[in-house]
């Protein structure tokens, strides 16, 4: 992707270089059709908790509700959002300079930087700056035309690639998703006061693995002992927070791209608070 150039409206600097307001936050020039009413941050305090899960199935049923739903999928060290939810349409160049994103069947536009790698199973071995430079390709550079509501799946943990996000896109809200193990070990508490010392609310808190349903008598089995999810939410002044469970039917419509199609109870708390924003 090409050297920017000033394509702001009434902007005399030369190049986007020379540009105060740019200099100030490199994130701030979006596409002229690009028009984002809500983003959404999805954290995590570390990897393989399912925040790519609950990512997508956030999306998906918000726009099975029938908002214009995006999801840029930030999270370099597991780039997960394409194969779970499909991809239909890759994303394309759109002018010399932009890109068009990708889509899956169900019309959720998707940014991720496996769309971007020539292989898969290539590790990505680049620096954060190089990361954010990507991010802000991603947010600044496509064409993602009117959204109602955005969700980026951020890199796990408070790295400077997430910090990156925190401090240069206009997060409205983040959802913690944490293990039961992580809320004992108040490995997700380092997210939340991540979020609250960047002055973004938490709106959701998920409990993610928090039992199983035993499959010949339907009875909750805690795995992981008693939950700590209502404490931590009570604490950290979360008001919505829910509980999800192992389910092998999730991790399989996860591998097979399958995942927009799930309908998982749990998450409806987490849908009505977005649909209280927009
Ligand atoms: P993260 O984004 O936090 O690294 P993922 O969303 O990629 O984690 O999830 C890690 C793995 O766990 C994936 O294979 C996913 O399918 C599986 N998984 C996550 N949550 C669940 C769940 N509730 N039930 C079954 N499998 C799950």
């Amino acid at each position: 992707m090409a050297e920017e150039q000033n394509t702001c409206d009434g902007c005399e600097a030369e190049s986007c270089e020379d540009c105060p307001s740019a200099l100030e936050n490199p994130f701030a020039k979006m596409q002229d059709d690009t028009h984002i009413r809500k983003v959404i941050g999805v954290v995590s305090g570390k990897g393989g908790v399912g925040k790519s899960m609950v990512t997508s199935l956030l999306a998906s049923k918000m726009n099975r509700e029938g908002y214009k739903v995006g999801v840029l999928d930030t999270d370099a060290t597991g780039p997960s959002i394409p194969r779970m939810i499909g991809v239909a349409e890759n994303l394309k160049p759109g002018s010399e300079e932009t890109i068009i994103p990708a889509h899956n069947d169900a019309g959720v536009k998707i940014m991720s930087v496996d769309l971007i790698l020539p292989d898969a199973t290539e590790p990505v071995i680049w620096r954060g700056p190089v990361i954010s430079g990507v991010i802000r390709q991603f947010w600044c550079d496509t064409h993602w035309g009117d959204i109602d509501i955005m969700f980026i799946d951020m890199p796990p943990g408070t790295s400077d690639v997430a910090l990156t996000v925190f401090q240069n896109l206009p997060v409205d809200g983040i959802v913690v998703v944490a293990s039961p193990q992580d809320l004992v070990e108040t490995i997700a508490t380092k997210a939340i006061k991540m979020a609250d010392e960047m002055d973004i609310p938490v709106v959701g808190l998920v409990e993610n693995m928090s039992y199983i349903t035993c499959p010949d008598c339907g009875a909750e089995i805690k795995v992981f002992g008693e939950s700590k999810l209502e404490q931590i939410a009570e604490t950290y002044g979360i008001g919505t927070f829910v509980r999800m469970p192992i389910d092998p039917k999730l991790s399989v419509a996860a591998d097979n791209s399958g995942l927009g199609q799930v309908e998982v109870e749990a998450i409806a708390p987490l849908i009505d608070t977005f649909e209280g924003m927009l």
